[in-house]
């Protein structure tokens, strides 16, 4: 990528702050698994990157996650399904080299999902039928399970540790050369001549001739495009399983989920609230999730919680990301990612780096192009 210095754009980011001195190629607003995905992938294309953060990089939806990466058709919106599918199937490779070039683990794992789908979905929906019968008895797959009263289905599906993922994007990205500037939130895009020519927060403007919006729940609330997005609260609980190998499957009924982790902990999630931007928990909550699992591997019930915690998912009304240029030359959102994030994260990095560098992304973002909204 060129720089071409805008003189206009200069004196307007100028009189915002007293010493913009440096220039990149694309700020990144907003440093969760979407803008650290993004500006790994932009930073291997050539091109110097700024992620602009409010708080602490990789604290928010990403650090709240399951980590669970679910691309089956049954439960994933058909639109959806071209990415969905083709970023699972980018996970291996995507985890490894956060793994090589950052030395954190990120714990991968493919042992697969047995499901206990809600009743319409076994009989309405006959793709649980055909593509996930259980390779073997449920007693053997998993001995700690209760004995079920309902159907249950296989899914190849893996799942990843969000919280080392993020942690591991960051190192990758401080790595290899992406700066970060922390602390603050950006209030607005600065335009000069109607294109985004850079940031401002409250007392300091940052310069770079693209910008994307990755701020997640946040992303409607900077200037000069209000997004649609808003926060799905999700809580979630960490118990510490009696025994590392007692569960070996990510496990998702109607209930709760439960994901293991290889170190022993055990994730149970999680709920779906419209509650704005409030992330505390809520101990009957806490509990009603806890009883659930416990319905499932009653053995937990000597498990030990190790923290409860709440996050906001990026939702839109239509529970599809928003991803593409904006109505303003230069400026670029990828966001909207709901209850998807992480597994989505390598395939929007892909696309999202393609047509910030003005090339075609190869997939249809027509159902994404954030002009469906009017913002
Ligand atoms: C309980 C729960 C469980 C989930 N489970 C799964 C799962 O199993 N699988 C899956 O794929 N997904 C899951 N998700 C969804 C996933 O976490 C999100 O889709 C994903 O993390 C979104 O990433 P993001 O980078 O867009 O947002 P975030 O991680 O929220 O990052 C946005 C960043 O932008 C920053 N920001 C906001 N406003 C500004 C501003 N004005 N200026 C600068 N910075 C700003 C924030 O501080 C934040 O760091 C889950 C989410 C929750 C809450």
């Amino acid at each position: 990528m060129r720089h071409t210095w805008a003189w206009a754009c200069r004196a307007r980011l100028a009189s915002l702050t007293i010493c913009v001195m440096k220039t990149w190629d694309v700020i990144v607003i907003g440093g969760g698994i979407i803008g650290l995905s993004l500006a790994i992938a932009l930073r291997k294309r050539g091109a110097t990157v700024l992620v602009v953060e409010r708080g602490e990089p990789g604290r928010e939806a990403s650090h709240a996650a399951g980590g669970m990466l679910v691309d089956c058709s049954v439960e994933t919106p058909a639109a959806l399904q071209p990415l969905a599918s083709a970023s699972a199937l980018m996970y291996p490779e995507f985890a490894y080299e956060l793994e090589v070039e950052s030395g954190v683990k990120v714990d991968l794992r493919d042992q697969g999902t047995i499901v206990f789908p809600p009743p319409e979905h076994v009989y309405e929906r006959p793709g649980f039928k055909l593509a996930s019968l259980l390779p073997a008895p449920l007693t053997e797959l998993e001995p700690a399970l209760a004995e079920p009263d309902r159907p249950a289905f296989y899914l190849k599906e893996r799942s990843v540790d969000p919280r080392a993922l993020t942690a591991a994007a960051l190192k990758t990205a401080k790595n290899r050369g992406v700066d970060f500037a922390s602390g603050n939130p950006v209030e607005s895009v600065v335009l000069s001549q109607g294109k985004a020519c850079g940031v401002a927060r409250a007392n300091r403007a940052y310069h770079a001739e693209k910008v994307v919006n990755c701020a997640g729940a946040w992303s409607g609330q900077i200037a000069p495009h209000a997004f649609p997005t808003r926060p799905v609260k999700g809580q979630m609980l960490c118990l510490v399983m009696p025994s590392r190998t007692l569960l070996k499957h990510v496990i998702r009924s109607p209930e709760a989920y439960l994901i293991p982790r290889s170190d022993g902990r055990l994730l149970v999630g999680a709920t779906v609230e419209e509650a704005g931007f409030d992330k505390r928990t809520d101990a009957a909550t806490i509990q009603r999730l806890h009883r659930a699992a416990l319905a499932l591997v009653p053995e937990l019930s000597n498990a030990k919680i190790l923290e409860d915690w709440a996050g906001l998912r990026p939702g839109t009304p239509d529970a599809l990301p928003i991803l593409g240029p904006t109505g303003t030359p230069g400026y670029f959102v990828a966001t909207g990612h709901f209850r998807d994030g992480i597994l989505l994260a390598p395939i929007t990095a892909e696309i999202m780096g393609a047509v910030i560098e003005g090339r075609q992304p190869g997939y249809d973002l027509s159902p994404f192009a954030p002009s469906r909204f009017q913002s």
